[in-house]
Parts: C-alpha cells; structure tokens; sequence
C-alpha cells in the first residue's frame, strides 16, 4: 500500500480536487432523491402534513413547494422537472469533470511507473537476467501494468468515490430519520464481514494467475523468436501443445478467480435488498405512527436515497476485492523496482573519450582471477594476462573455455569477486561502470542495430559526434565506401536491425560504432564468427588496420585472423594453457598447433 501511496504523492493536489468534485456530484444526486418528495406532493395536491417540522430538509423542501405551488399545479409540475433536469445535469457534470481528473491520474501514475520499469530493466546487471525468465520481465511491463491500473488505482478510485457517497448518504439519512437509520447500520457489519471472506483468498490466486500469464509471454516471446527452427523441425504440432496445456490452465485458474470477484456483488446486492424490505417494513409503521416528522413524501425520498446507496456500496466490496487481486501485481512490480542495480553513477571529471594520458605502460592486466557464474561450478581458474599499451593479445580455445567471460568480466558484466583487473594501473572495481565502459570498445558476434540511419547507428555509442568524426570512424572501420553508396549515404536508414545490410557490413558499422568512442581498450568477441568465409576474409583485412597501434584483445574461433597478435593466449576448460607468439606457440608444438593443423584441414 505504500508503495502505492508513494506513486501517488506527485497527484495530491489532483485527489483533492478529484475529491471535491466527487462531493458535489453526490450533493447533487442526494438533491434529486429529495426533491421526489416535493414533485409527489404537487402532484397529489397534499397541502399540509399539519406536522410543524423541525427538520431543516424538511423545511426547505416546504419552502420550495410553498413557492412552486404559487404558479398553479401544472406550472409547478412543469417547473420542477426543469429543476430536477438541471440537478441531474449537475451532478452528471461534476461526476464527468471527477471522472477526468482520476483518468489523468491513473494514467500518469501507470507512465511514471512504467518509465521506472524500463530504467530499472537496463540498470539490472546481466547476471540478473541469467536467472530471471525474460517472459516475466515483459510481463512486468505489460500485464502487471495492466492489472495494477485496473486492480489497484482503479479500486482505490471507486474506493474513495464509494465512500465519500455512502458517509453523505448516511449523514443525510441520519438526518432525515435516526430510528430507520439506525436500523440500516445494524445491518451493515454483517455485509462486511461477507465481503472480507471472499477477498481474503482472492490474492493468492491472482498471483498464480500473473505467474502462469507471464510464462504465456514467455513462451510466445521464444516460440516468435525460433520460428524458423520450429518449422525445419516440423515442431509446429509440438509447440502448439505446449501452448495449448499452459493456455488451458491459465484459463482456468483465471476462471477460479472471477468466480470469487463476481461472488461479492451479487452477495451484496442480495443483502442490500434485504435491507431495503426491512426499511420499507419498519419505515412504513414509523409513517403510520406519525412518528417525528417522517412524512410520507420524506419517507419515499429516504427509500430513495437508501437505494441510491446500493450501487456505490456495491463498488465498495467490488473494490475491495479486487484491490486484492491488484495488490499481487503491485508486489511484483515493486519486487523488480528493488532488485539491486548496478552503481553506474559517473565519476566527478566526465572523462573525454580517448583523451586520458596513460600512467601505466600496461592497459589492461588480470591478476589470478578465478571466477564461476554458479557457486562451485568454476569457470576461469587463475588468470594471469597483461595487454601491454598499442599490442594486441588474442584469446583463443574452445568453444565453452570462457573467453567471453574474460571479456565481461573486463568490461564487468559481472564482479569479479577474486583475483584483480587493472585498467591502465587502476583496479576497475573502484571504477564508475558508466566510466570504465566509455574506455572500452566492444564488438561482439551479434550487432544491435536500430531501425535508424547509418549515421545514428554509428553514434549509438557518442550521440554528440560531428559528421566528421563519424565518417573517420566509419572510414577507419572501412564502411565508408559501402555507405557512401547507398542511396542516401549515412542517412539512409538501415531499417529493422539493419536488415539491409549484409552481415559483414552490419560488423564494420558496429566496428565504426566501437572506434568513434575511441576506447583505450578494444575488444572483439568472435566479431567476425557469424559470416561466410568470403566476408571474413574481406573483414580480416579490415582488423589488421584497425588494430594497428590499438590495445586490443581479440577473441576468435578462426585461427588465422589471430596470427598476427603480439600474444596469444590459448584457454582451456579455464585455464591457461599456452601462450606466446604464432611462431612460438607453433614451435612449441602442443595445443596450438595442434588446433591450427585441424582448422587448415577444413
Ligand atoms: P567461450 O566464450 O570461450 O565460448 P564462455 O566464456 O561463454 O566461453 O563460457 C564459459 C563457461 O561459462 C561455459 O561453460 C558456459 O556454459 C558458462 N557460462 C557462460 N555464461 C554463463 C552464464 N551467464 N551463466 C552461467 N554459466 C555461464
Ligand atoms: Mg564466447
């Protein structure tokens, strides 16, 4: 609930306005309910009850009748309907201009929320997302959203709106007649007590359903993703089952649930009725009685108001359940608004990009770094490298030997916990992320790509970069010529992840992208892994210019794009295996060499 609260603080001012508004609507609703009274006695041409009244109503409503009734009996009736057209107009105005206030509300709230969902979901580290199904996050965003709208500020609306009619309502009924009144309160606890029962279960289910709902989205988010794979696999039947089985019990715990919701109304309306037999009874021998002033005009009106009171009480226990139901997408919410984050504030002297002058000859240097993802299962064990300032130093092993987690943790993607990683003399765990990532360039296998021009895509990385310092990089990664050909050179737009481009293309664009941030340290992670022999080679060429005089490490499954490097280092389930230069490791005669005679097989 306070979490909620505190999304509503910034609309304090627009509540109380909601508020107000809602008061004046059920002023005037009351007002039509009372003037009844007044129109059934023109209309039955009722002079005087003979009773002198000490009820303020009561004696309004005279003083609007002795007023009527001066223009003739017609003319009163016709004038009355026009009173009552105009407090109706009224009240259905002010009910409009509540109705306005509390839509800007909910839907301001739900963008400031979900503008809070999507920073979180970038700041969260990645090792997050390695537990987290990304079906559950999306879900966050979507259905979550959707049901804490509906669920929670919009029950918390009928909430506030309910109540503010049913204490005017009572107050007004207290007033009219304390005896029939009474009566009505004694009544009400039990209606309460009916409705709590109901809800009580209500949040549970509603939090199975959103699990199993996310899941849903899990499933259509991968199944989209791998279509191809699902048809070459004729997997469409298999694939339709799986969906089908979640889909039927997710339909039937959603059934479980609004078979609850949809108990409390008729519930309450049931007991509501009740009570309204046991007015008319106990009110009808009040009037019969000549009891303190309950005229029979005043009594309708109080039948009147008393059934007025019914639909608002309805939305009360309506709101109350399903505030419940809201309540468990608000815990998820607000669970992923408090996963820890990564601390990406930058540091006090925004660094210039490439302008820092190094202290260390070495740029980068691990230092008996083990690391594991899962506790006891290690992934690197006892890492030892240092990338000397202008060389390159090539990582190469297997598939699965933890090349890229060399990477990530240099780039800490995830916390290195033990052994130490230096950039340029300084460790990078007392580095602001946003900093230590604006020294390194990073090309991976896959490239993102917007559905943007050539020239955005390429300052993705700097979005202040001149033209010129865009087509320096661009010419450095040699991507100028090819985008230079295209009909509207840098601005042509590449469309959906750079769907019109070739792969080899969309690889200089991201290189270009790496280069324009002019990083102290490079490093390509199987850059070149994911194209056809032809481009690699045409972009081999590309990397031997542009590593010239760059720190850089390169990770590469094909051997021949790392023979130039200064070191090679070759992994092992983790370990260090071998290292040195092409020519050394190839007279060494072990791993290397071994790996280099079977690539030249094929
Ligand atoms: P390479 O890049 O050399 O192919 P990786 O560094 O990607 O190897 O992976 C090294 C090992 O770590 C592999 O056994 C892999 O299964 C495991 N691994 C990689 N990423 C994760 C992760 N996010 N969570 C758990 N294990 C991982
Ligand atoms: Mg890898």
């Amino acid at each position: 609930m306070s979490f909620t609260l505190r999304n509503l603080k910034p609309y304090g001012a627009r509540w109380a306005l909601y508020t107000l508004l809602v008061v004046l609507s059920v002023i005037f609703t009351m007002s039509t309910a009372l003037s009844v009274a007044d129109f059934l006695k023109i209309l039955f041409g009722e002079n005087d009850t003979g009773m002198p009244s000490v009820n303020l109503v009561a004696k309004a409503l005279e003083g609007l009748y002795a007023w009527l009734i001066t223009f003739g009996r017609k003319e009163a009736l016709i004038l009355f309907s026009v009173i009552i057209f105009v407090l109706y107009s009224l009240k259905n105005i002010f009910g409009y201009l509540a109705a306005v206030q509390i839509a800007v509300i909910r839907t301001r709230v739900v963008r400031d929320l979900r503008n809070k969902l999507f920073r979180k979901a970038m700041r969260l580290p990645l090792s997050y997302y390695d537990r987290a199904r990304k079906g559950d996050v999306m879900a966050r965003f979507s259905s979550d959203m959707v049901e804490y709208e509906e669920g929670v500020l919009g029950s918390l609306q009928s909430l506030l709106s309910s109540v503010i009619s049913m204490v005017l309502f009572l107050a007004m009924l207290v007033y009219l007649n304390v005896k029939l009144t009474l009566f009505v309160l004694l009544m009400l606890p039990l209606v309460a007590l009916v409705v709590a029962g109901i809800a009580r279960r209500l949040k549970r289910t509603s939090q199975a359903v959103q699990e199993m709902n996310s899941r849903l989205i899990s499933i259509t988010d991968e199944t989209m993703g791998g279509l191809k794979v699902i048809k070459a696999y004729n997997a469409i039947d298999f694939s339709n089952r799986r969906f089908r089985q979640y889909n039927r019990d997710y339909t039937r715990r959603r059934n479980a649930m609004y078979r609850r919701i949809d108990a409390a109304s008729p519930v309450s309306e049931f007991l509501g009725s009740v009570i309204v037999i046991g007015i008319l009874l106990f009110g009808s021998w009040l009037v019969m009685n000549g009891d303190n002033g309950l005229t029979s005009e005043l009594f309708i009106s109080y039948v009147m108001l008393f059934v007025l009171m019914i639909p608002p009480a309805k939305d009360l226990t309506t709101a109350f359940s399903q505030m419940r139901k809201g309540r468990a997408c608000a815990d998820r919410i607000e669970a992923f608004l408090n996963e820890e984050e990564e601390e990406y504030e930058m540091s006090g002297e925004k660094r210039v990009a490439g302008s820092s002058e190094g202290v260390s000859s070495t740029a980068v240097e691990l230092q008996h770094v083990n690391f594991s993802y899962n506790e006891g299962v290690p992934v690197l064990k006892d890492i030892n490298i240092s990338v000397p300032r202008g060389t390159t130093l090539a990582l190469v092993g297997s598939s699965g030997s933890g090349k890229s987690t060399i990477a990530d943790l240099i780039c800490r993607f995830y916390e290195c916990r033990e052994g130490k990683i230096l950039l340029d003399g300084k460790s990078i765990a007392d580095m602001p992320l946003a900093e230590l990532r604006s020294r390194i360039g990073v090309v991976a296998q896959d490239t993102l790509l917007f559905n943007d021009t050539v020239a955005a895509n390429i300052a993705f990385g700097r979005p202040g970069a001149s033209r010129e310092e865009i087509e320096q990089a661009a010419r450095a990664a040699q991507a100028h010529e090819f985008i230079s050909a295209m009909p509207e050179g840098y601005d042509t737009n590449i469309g959906e992840g750079g769907g019109m481009l070739s792969g080899g293309q969309r690889q200089r664009i991201s290189i270009a992208r790496a280069l324009l941030r002019n990083p102290e340290l490079l490093i390509l992670d199987e850059a070149t892994s994911a194209l056809d022999t032809e481009s690699e080679h045409l972009l081999q060429a590309t990397l031997g210019e542009v590593l010239k005089g760059r720190t850089a490490i390169v990770i590469a499954h094909r051997l021949s794009t790392v023979a130039g490097a200064d070191e090679i280092v070759v992994l092992d389930h983790g370990m260090i295996v071998e290292r040195g230069t092409h020519e050394e490791l190839m007279a060494l005669g072990g791993r290397y060499k071994q790996m280099v005679l079977l690539q030249s097989l094929d």
